[in-house]
């Protein structure tokens, strides 16, 4: 059977390693006779995997003690409202840098509770760049800042975090865990899971203790930050599997070096793509500048876009599945999270070229 290599930007592929675990874990987690799925979320079996997957995104991470670790539902489009609800007044701003698809949906859901700052947009040019730092016009009267650290449908990249005198929030659904990062520069960082930590239907928050507690007294109890604070994420239901898979997804990652080794793999990964579709001489293009180039999800056209459908469908018979670009987009997506091994990477540049060499 051909192998196979799976460059989706979400629900994406998991560690090979992990899902074999799952497997065998399946019908009996650790002797206990009964699957994840199957047990109480308070019970001691449950306990320890929220335990150790908290210690140990602790660890990856390097998240400092006065930081609070939720895991949650609604994905990361419910926090789009519960920021502005959570921690800002009623009539608060916040300011927001616009880099594409999903900051323009932070921004949409986040006007219906606040005002909300457009400091800096590279809409002037489709999205393909990260507006520099020291043309952000930021506002006084601004008590956050959000931006998107990475964003998934355009492949467009923050290089380094900004800097910031109010508390930062980033959206990191598709870049976090893929590199070493400080954590103590954030105010929360939220990601949906189902890019670099697991399934879908959990999400994870990462908090500064000192922004919590005020939330609007409208706030609906299942979006007050504190509620799952206060509960460690035991308010209602949380997503067990989600949570368990994530926990293994973890342990991988531990077991790899952690995150400075991953990072070198990304960039190694990232490299050899972005080299392929520059090498091809315009028979591929990748429409975002290079110092913003995203190291997780490679946008790339065909110069004659009537060749895409033979594209994907060559790509799929190689065992090279779901590389078509966003619908808001067209063109290729190739997802390369942590996840996708190197060997997936090469697969593909291969490809690339003998089609470019078949079709050029
Ligand atoms: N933000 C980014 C950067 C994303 O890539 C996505 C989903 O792909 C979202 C937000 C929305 O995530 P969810 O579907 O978990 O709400």
């Amino acid at each position: 059977m051909t192998q196979i290599y799976n460059f989706s930007a979400g629900p994406a592929v998991l560690p090979r390693e992990v899902l074999l675990t799952v497997q065998q874990e399946l019908t009996d987690w650790h002797g206990s006779g009964m699957c994840v799925m199957e047990m109480s979320h308070r019970g001691k079996e449950f306990t320890q995997i929220i335990h150790e997957a908290e210690a140990d995104l602790r660890k990856l991470l390097g998240i400092p003690k006065n930081y609070k670790v939720l895991f949650l539902q609604g994905g990361a489009h419910l926090h789009f409202s519960m920021i502005p609800l959570n921690l800002l007044p009623e009539n608060g701003t916040i300011d927001v840098v616009n880099t594409g698809h999903w900051s323009k949906i932070a921004i949409k859901e986040m006007k219906r509770f606040a005002k909300v700052n457009v400091i800096a947009s590279s809409e002037d040019r489709n999205f393909s760049y990260v507006p520099a730092e020291s043309t952000w016009q930021r506002s006084k009267e601004a008590s956050l800042l959000h931006y998107c650290a990475n964003e998934t449908i355009g492949g467009v990249e923050f290089a380094d975090i900004p800097k910031s005198e109010v508390p930062l929030i980033c959206d990191m659904s598709s870049t976090i865990l893929s590199r070493p990062m400080d954590v103590s520069k954030f105010g929360l960082i939220y990601a949906g899971a189902q890019k670099n930590i697991g399934p879908s239907g959990l999400c994870i928050a990462i908090i500064r203790e000192d922004l919590l507690g005020k939330s609007r007294a409208n706030t609906p109890t299942m979006m007050d930050y504190s509620v799952h604070a206060d509960a460690e994420s035991m308010y209602n239901t949380p997503p067990t599997f989600g949570i368990y898979v994530a926990g293994l997804v973890f342990k991988w990652l531990l077991n790899q070096g952690g995150l400075v080794a991953v990072e070198q793999k990304n960039i190694e990964k990232a490299s050899l793509l972005y080299e392929t579709i520059e090498a091809s001489n315009g028979f591929y293009h990748c429409p975002v500048d290079k110092p913003f180039r995203s190291r997780m999800n490679v946008p790339f056209n065909i110069r004659n876009e009537k060749l895409d459908d033979d594209f994907l469908a060559g790509a799929k018979a190689a065992g090279l599945l779901q590389l078509k670009g966003h619908r808001s987009v067209g063109g290729m997506r190739a997802s390369i999270y942590n996840a996708m091994p190197i060997e997936g990477v090469r697969v593909l540049c291969e490809y690339m070229r003998t089609f470019a060499k078949s079709h050029g």
